[in-house]
């Protein structure tokens, strides 16, 4: 067995956190030592209450989705067992893309066997008998942790028929990306399992009523679906009340950038920015924070009492997406780091519709213009700048498209960028 990842994760291992207690302390390859650490007292639980139940608990817990969305995983789940179309799929969006994004990393490569775990409850609460877990394709460690943990767990009785004798069946197979931060868009991410190109369809239908291979799908992020284990085992009411009302539960950080202490922080839903930051450490001479990644937007270091919450962030007219925190001190030139992320959004571009194929290539014309100006942007530039975002947001077909200019709208707004 290869040995546990070194990983510059500050709190990972302590008894004191939830979903990363046993990142550093468990094996990733031993399948005993997951058992030894409390692994596999969920899915029993499971299998006692029944697929009903499950998803009450998951309900009540008020889960809600980690990949970006907050959609409540509960009416997820809800949806698509009640769905009388068969077979149902779960998917396990695996396909950690957002830049600053590297959650997903660390509880697959720290805990493999969580995930299985978790997976295998998702499934027997919605009725399906086959998961995929769409991994990104820069995850090889991941890839070799999920692979060894699948084949142990099958070899165990863990995964495939009649498991732990309760007449369930259910297993994994890994499909792996190439490579498209558009696959990572839940119904492009079907296409690519279904062998072709990774486009988004429109919704409605949702996937719940007709995702992969056009059959009734739940498909979750990875943090979402880790988090099903402590609700089961702690249950559903001392789960929520961690956090928020709106916001229960633990949530994972991904902290860059311009701090003493980067990597990936686990805190309750409701601590500040300033708290997150406070762990981390700051400069002096911070000089904005891009939260939710690309797709996010940036607040000013004197916003750092917004509370770190899906309903907060949003109350603050920003976002806290998949929990991108990244740090920016004044060394950093602004108007090419909005270059950058201008060309990353052109670059990933499906090209599938137009307000987002033109869209995504003029907005980095125009920042082009303005990043090779000396002195103030032309006005003319920037209103140019806002029509392409507004277009690209009303009337994209996917999220890709709807949030390609909403970090140069907020560096524009609120951090007076090109003043
Ligand atoms: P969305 O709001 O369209 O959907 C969220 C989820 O809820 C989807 O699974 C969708 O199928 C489901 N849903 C929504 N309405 C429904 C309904 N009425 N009935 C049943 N199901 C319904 O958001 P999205 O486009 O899937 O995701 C956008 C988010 O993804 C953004 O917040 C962004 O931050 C995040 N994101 C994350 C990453 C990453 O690497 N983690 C990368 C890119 C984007
Ligand atoms: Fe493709 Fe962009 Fe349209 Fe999404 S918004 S379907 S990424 S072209």
């Amino acid at each position: 067995a290869e040995p546990p990842p070194a990983q510059a994760v500050p709190q990972a291992g302590s008894p004191d956190l939830i979903l990363l207690r046993r990142i550093g302390v468990v094996d990733p390859y031993s399948l005993d030592d997951y058992r030894a650490h409390n692994g596999y007292t969920a899915l029993r639980r499971a299998f006692a209450l029944g697929p009903a139940a499950v998803i009450r608990e998951v309900t009540d817990a008020g889960l809600v989705g980690r990949g970006g969305a907050a959609f409540p995983t509960g009416r997820k789940w809800q949806a698509t067992a009640s769905q009388p179309d068969h077979p149902h799929y779960l998917v396990c969006n695996a396909d950690e893309s957002e830049p600053g994004t590297f959650k997903d990393r660390v509880l697959m490569e720290g805990d493999p066997y969580a995930l299985i775990e978790s997976m295998t409850i998702a499934a027997y609460a919605v009725g399906a008998r086959h998961g995929y877990l769409y991994l990104r394709g820069e995850y090889p460690r991941a890839l070799r942790t999920l692979e060894h943990a699948i084949g142990q767990a099958r070899a165990r009785g863990l995964l495939g028929d009649d498991i732990l004798g309760q007449g369930f069946s259910f297993d994994i197979e890994i499909r792996r990306g190439a490579g498209a931060y558009i696959c990572g868009e839940e119904t492009a991410l079907f296409n690519s399992i279904e062998g072709y190109r990774g486009e988004p369809r429109s919704k409605p239908p949702f996937p719940v009523e007709k995702g992969l291979f056009g059959k009734p799908t739940a498909e979750n992020n990875v943090e979402t679906l880790v988090n099903v284990l402590p609700i089961l085992t702690m249950g559903a009411a001392a789960y929520a009340a961690i956090g928020t009302p709106k916001s229960t539960g633990p949530k994972l950080f991904c902290v860059s950038g311009a701090v003493a202490r980067p990597g990936l922080y686990e805190l309750p839903f409701g601590a500040t920015l300033g708290d997150l930051l406070g762990l981390a450490g700051t400069p002096d001479n911070l000089r904005a924070i891009l939260l939710g990644g690309a797709a996010g937007g940036f607040v000013r270091p004197d916003e750092l009492d917004i509370p770190l919450t899906f309903e907060g962030t949003r109350e603050a007219g920003t976002t806290l997406g998949s929990g991108v925190v990244l740090a920016i001190d004044d060394s950093v030139p602004l108007p090419r780091l909005l270059l950058r992320v201008a060309e990353f959004f052109r670059d990933e571009s499906c090209g599938q519709c137009v307000p987002c194929r033109v869209g995504t290539v003029r907005q980095e014309e125009a920042l082009h213009r303005i990043a090779d100006r000396t002195g103030p942007a032309a006005a003319s530039d920037i209103a140019l700048l806002r029509d392409i975002g507004q277009a690209m947001r009303d009337a994209s077909i996917c999220g890709l498209g709807q949030t390609a200019w909403n970090a140069v709208e907020s560096a524009i707004d609120r951090l007076g960028a090109y003043e």
